[in-house]
């Protein structure tokens, strides 16, 4: 049976605090709402959950947040998804949203489907395109389907809030208005609600030494022409060279050569660096799916008719044992950039 759609008004978004810091997805998300607001004619709202947080309220308004819902808590310094869950699905009860979206990180991606399925309505993850529907108004959440190779738009007509999560860096980040005015609104809740059968006993960061590919102007990304894990250290070294990061296919993070946070693609992760050099990678489409933004690609491969030469502004046929050491060396020669 269709929820009651009466009463559901205004857009949302889902801002992220992560170990003291406000997660810049958030003021990604802060665009994609603005834009969505902007087309509804209202204000745009963003709920942020966490401990200490009254001035990234003030800054989330600075940001383009007309209206920030602050839950202030110890019990939501970290992410605990059953207080999170308990909490947001208070949160929408009362203040009913139209449309709420959060970022596809680890925090949006779990917490978005636990609050769905809790209220009842549906949820598009992963989009990589978000619009109003011209006529009805309905919230259009475009996302790659059926392995990348068509784009799906949908819609939910019957359920609110209408969700989704969209992907990181999908967004440029909005400017900082020093002036910019909004409306902070506290909430509150008895303490029953912050009680959880989950613990936190330590909290243990993985070990990235490099910069994270989807912050990186320059990426240097390995498939499995690379053979074997070692070999990835070409491309380290390369990278290092270049203040960019290594990036990889699925199949070499299938290899166990490199880790997951590493993955470029429909599965992993998506990024625009202004250079993005592809060696050993034959360009499936779901590899392409998170790297066709990039300024300029150059690609290595030995095999001409590989895919990833159609999106690549720069194409080397050749093997790359004997191209990458003549790219390294060169760029050693000429000194850093
Ligand atoms: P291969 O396709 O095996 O290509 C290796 C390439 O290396 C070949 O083109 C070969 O010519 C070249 N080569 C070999 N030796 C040399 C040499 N000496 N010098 C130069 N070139 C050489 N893939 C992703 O990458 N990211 C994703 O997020 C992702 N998500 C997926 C999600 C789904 C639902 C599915 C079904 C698949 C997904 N895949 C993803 C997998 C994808 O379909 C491909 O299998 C994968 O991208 C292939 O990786 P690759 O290009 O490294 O390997």
């Amino acid at each position: 049976m269709p929820k009651e759609k009466e009463g559901y008004k205004g857009i949302w978004t889902l801002s992220e605090k992560r170990e003291g810091m406000l997660n810049p997805v958030s003021f990604e998300l802060i665009s994609w709402g603005k834009g969505l607001a902007e087309k509804k004619g209202e204000p745009l709202s963003t709920v942020l959950l966490g401990e200490s947080i009254e001035e990234d309220a003030k800054e989330l308004i600075k940001r383009g947040a007309d209206i920030v819902y602050t839950v202030n808590h110890p019990a939501l310094s970290y992410f605990n998804p059953e207080i999170y869950l308990k909490v947001l699905a208070k949160l929408v009860e009362e203040e009913k949203p139209e449309i709420f979206i959060a970022s596809a990180t680890t925090t949006g991606r779990t917490i978005m489907p636990m609050l769905a399925s809790k209220i009842e309505t549906g949820l598009t993850a992963d989009c990589t395109g978000l619009n109003i529907e011209e006529g009805t108004g309905l919230l259009l959440q475009t996302r790659p389907a059926i392995g990348g190779n068509v784009m799906a738009t949908i819609k939910t007509p019957n359920h609110r809030p209408q969700m989704a999560t969209v992907r990181p860096k999908s967004k440029k980040i909005p400017p900082r208005e020093e002036t910019r005015e909004g409306k902070i609104i506290k909430k509150s809740y008895p303490e029953e609600l912050f009680r959880s059968r989950i613990k936190r006993l330590s909290f243990e960061k993985e070990d990235i030494s490099e910069l994270p590919v989807q912050e990186a102007d320059i990426i240097i990304a390995g498939g499995k022409g690379l053979k074997d894990g070692k070999n990835f250290e070409m491309l380290h070294k390369l990278a290092k060279l270049l203040d960019g990061a290594v990036g990889a296919s699925r199949a070499a993070v299938d290899m166990g050569w490199i880790p997951y946070s590493h993955q470029i693609g429909l599965s992993g992760k998506t990024v625009n660096p202004r250079l993005y050099m592809a060696v050993g990678i034959s360009g499936a489409i779901q590899h392409i799916a998170g790297m066709s933004s990039s300024e300029v690609v150059v690609s290595i491969n030995k095999d001409p008719d590989a895919n990833i030469f159609q999106v690549s502004d720069f194409g080397i046929v050749g093997d790359l044992f004997e191209i990458l050491p003549i790219f390294i060396k060169k760029i050693e020669e000429g000194g850093k950039r």
